[in-house]
């Protein structure tokens, strides 16, 4: 008896790692939507990154034909600079986001980097250029080291505090009981919203990509976390290009060009001081979240 259960508990451990394995991936694979359909070009070179150039020329994309998302977008997002994309939900930022990682790929026009047509390049190469920080970074069921040093293979300890350092999260880690060492995730120690921001924050810098694209990237902390995040952030996206997509305006306001999404059709763009004074969808939008900007300063002024 004990000569066939010992082997069957065996198997039972093996195969519940091994199916934990594939729902960790599962949940990766739908946080990226990555379609299998998407193969390189036949001897494709590696993407070659001079400044990181951005920029989207007449850019179509259909999921359905029946139903256009985007509709001719032209958008340049010059090396080292920021972009904000704003507009209501369902106008097609995420998706711009999406096309730049080609899990789709356009159905009219080119999405290029420093000239070169995304398509005509490797997709491992294109991956490795564009670090991604999105609405919630998922963590996997391993040490916060491990999931920070996931950002770039063969990452050293020291650069692994390093990048927790620049993501402003390092001295909270010393904190834990196991430091560095830790396990967190769905079977560790629950990070809250923040700090798991923090740690993708921390990923991507070690990542170190020259194009930087953050996808609400802080919309679902709360006023004053966000505005903690910020700061890191910004750090994060020192020398690199960066496309912000964000809800809250006030979050956005210093980026050198802000963009207007409406239905699939840029409808304005400019900095923040002209897009006020132009009077149009901006401005309102910005007069709309007046209420939450004092909302959030008198939580600061009480706290
Ligand atoms: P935003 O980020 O501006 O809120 P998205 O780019 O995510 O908007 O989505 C734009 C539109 O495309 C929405 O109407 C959304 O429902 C639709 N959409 C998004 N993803 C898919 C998909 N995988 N299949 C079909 N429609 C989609
Ligand atoms: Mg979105």
């Amino acid at each position: 008896m004990i000569q066939i259960t010992m082997p069957l508990n065996f198997l039972g451990s093996v195969y519940r790692e091994i199916r934990q394995a594939l729902v960790d991936m599962e949940e990766m694979f739908d946080l990226l939507h990555q379609p299998a359909e998407i193969i390189d070009a036949p001897n494709a070179p590696d993407i070659h990154v001079t400044g990181g150039t951005v920029a989207l020329k007449n850019v179509e994309f259909h999921y359905d034909p029946a139903r256009p998302i985007l509709k001719g977008v032209d958008l340049e997002v010059p090396a080292g600079k920021t972009m904000a994309i704003v507009g209501h939900s369902g106008s097609g930022k995420s998706t711009i986001g999406r096309l730049l990682f080609r899990f789709y790929d356009v159905t009219g026009g080119r999405f290029e980097i420093d000239g070169q047509d995304i398509r005509e390049v490797t997709q491992e190469s294109l991956h490795r250029a564009i670090g991604v920080v999105p609405q919630d970074t998922v963590l996997f069921n391993d040490t916060i080291r491990y999931n920070i040093g996931y950002g770039r293979d063969g990452a050293t300890y020291d650069e692994i505090v390093a990048a927790a350092k620049q993501a402003q999260i390092h001295e909270f880690i010393l904190g834990l009981p196991e430091g560095y060492e830790t396990q967190v995730g769905e079977r560790g120690l629950k990070l809250s919203g923040g700090e798991k921001q923090r740690v993708g924050i921390a990923r991507t810098l070690l990542k170190d990509p020259p194009i930087l694209l953050l996808d609400e990237a802080t919309s679902a902390l709360d006023t004053r976390t966000e505005k903690s995040i910020l700061g890191a952030l910004k750090l994060a996206g020192e020398g690199r290009t960066v496309i912000t997509i964000a809800h809250r305006l006030s979050t956005i306001a210093d980026s050198d060009e802000i963009v207007v999404l409406e239905a699939g059709v840029v409808v304005e763009r400019g900095t923040h001081e002209a897009l006020l004074k132009a009077g149009g969808h901006y401005a309102q939008m910005w007069s709309a979240q007046a209420e939450d900007r004092e909302a959030a300063e008198g939580d600061d002024a009480a706290a």
